[in-house]
């Protein structure tokens, strides 16, 4: 059933009831289980300059770093030994022949070394169609594109008025996903400096409308290196945006009951146990980081980021068990795709 956009603004708003309804609507279409994707953060070196973004190319005071080959496929092993049935391989984005490349290389082996097991989500900017194209058949299932937010007024106020940061362009990528036949991911911010409920309620119509098949959406956190950071003064406090965040994912949930969504690490940088309490609420999917340790700080998207030492035996133990207590089993071994995508290629 669609909803309307008056039913839309009752939920995120008003409804009393939100994140029960969403807790067993999530069980009734995709059930109470919580896939996991180890996330490997493979570079933090970036063209763009988005002015929310810690790794933002003129931020001078990152240290750049790219990891080896070898250290990533040491990663995506300890994935697969450990029952993680994906990963997502995100970085800023690089856009040059020999990078393509050397993903594509690294795609491929991930999936044969698993046996074709692990799932692999891609993370890596706009790119061209025919660098899709190449992943895509390498072995690449997902990717994740967040617009950010729907609306192209706030949008040009978050990034340099520039082609390389087009609105348009980051639309068409979207499509260009959906043609090459990737899951699609996309999500926004949330708590932004100027963005307004409204704008909220658009982005959630502009998911539906977009029929992407999973979702990363978190709170929108600052960054005292980007230009965003002079806006500080007009944002809602953490404690809102961490709520608004919640009630989107419940919203969402409700509007779409077979995608795959994130419980975003965002999250866990304002409440410990917020990714938790946002599978509670109607997300089904985690990525805890298991980049190694050496290169963790210097991905730094914006700060109080969770260096969490998610891989390490007895932490990750830790988070597994409060998986369970959210009310979850832990989908070990399992790639988890997004049903709503399956559905729509039936059932493949
Ligand atoms: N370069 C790729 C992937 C890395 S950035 C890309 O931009 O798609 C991944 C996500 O981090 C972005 O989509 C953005 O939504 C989020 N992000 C960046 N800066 C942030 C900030 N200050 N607060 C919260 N999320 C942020
Ligand atoms: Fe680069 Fe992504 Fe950060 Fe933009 S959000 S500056 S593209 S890493």
């Amino acid at each position: 059933m669609k909803l309307e956009r008056e039913e839309i603004e009752f939920l995120l708003k008003d409804d009393e009831n939100l994140h029960e309804r969403a807790h067993y609507c999530k069980g009734n279409n995709v059930g109470f289980v919580t896939y996991l994707r180890g996330l490997i953060e493979l570079s933090n070196e970036c063209v763009k300059n988005c002015y929310y973004c810690g790794i933002r190319k003129d931020n001078v005071n990152v240290n750049r770093y790219t990891l080896d080959d070898d250290d990533i496929i040491e990663a995506a092993l300890f994935a697969h030994n450990n029952g993680y049935g994906s990963i997502a391989l995100q970085a800023g984005e690089r856009i040059n022949s020999d990078y393509t490349k050397r993903i594509t290389s690294l795609v491929s082996r991930i999936k044969d070394m698993s046996g074709g097991e692990l799932g692999i989500t891609l993370s890596l900017g706009e790119q061209t169609k025919e660098t899709l194209n190449e992943w895509r058949k390498a072995g690449a299932d997902r990717y994740l594109l967040r617009i950010e937010t729907s609306n192209r007024e706030l949008y040009s106020k978050l990034h340099p008025n520039n082609r390389l940061h087009s609105f348009d362009t980051r639309v068409d990528v979207l499509k260009t996903l959906r043609d090459e036949g990737y899951q699609v991911g996309t999500g926004i911010m949330i708590g932004l400096p100027w963005q307004t409920e409204d704008h909220l309620i658009d982005d959630l119509i502009f998911m539906r409308d977009m029929d992407i098949d999973m979702c990363g959406m978190g709170p929108y956190l600052e960054h005292t290196d980007t230009p965003l950071y002079e806006q500080r003064g007009v944002l809602i406090t953490e404690k809102e945006r961490f709520d608004l965040t919640l009630r989107m994912v419940s919203t969402l949930r409700l509007m779409m009951p077979n995608i795959n969504i994130a419980a975003t690490t965002a999250l866990q940088a304002i409440d410990a146990v917020g990714r938790e309490k946002a599978l509670w609420a109607g997300a089904n999917v985690i990525m805890p980081n298991i980049t190694p340790n050496s290169t963790r700080a210097s991905y730094k998207l914006y700060e109080n980021k969770p260096i969490s030492e998610d891989c390490l035996d007895i932490q990750e133990k830790s988070l597994f068990e409060r998986i369970e207590n959210a009310g979850d089993t832990i989908g070990f071994k399992q790639q988890g795709n997004s049903l709503h995508y399956k559905n729509k290629n039936n059932g493949k």
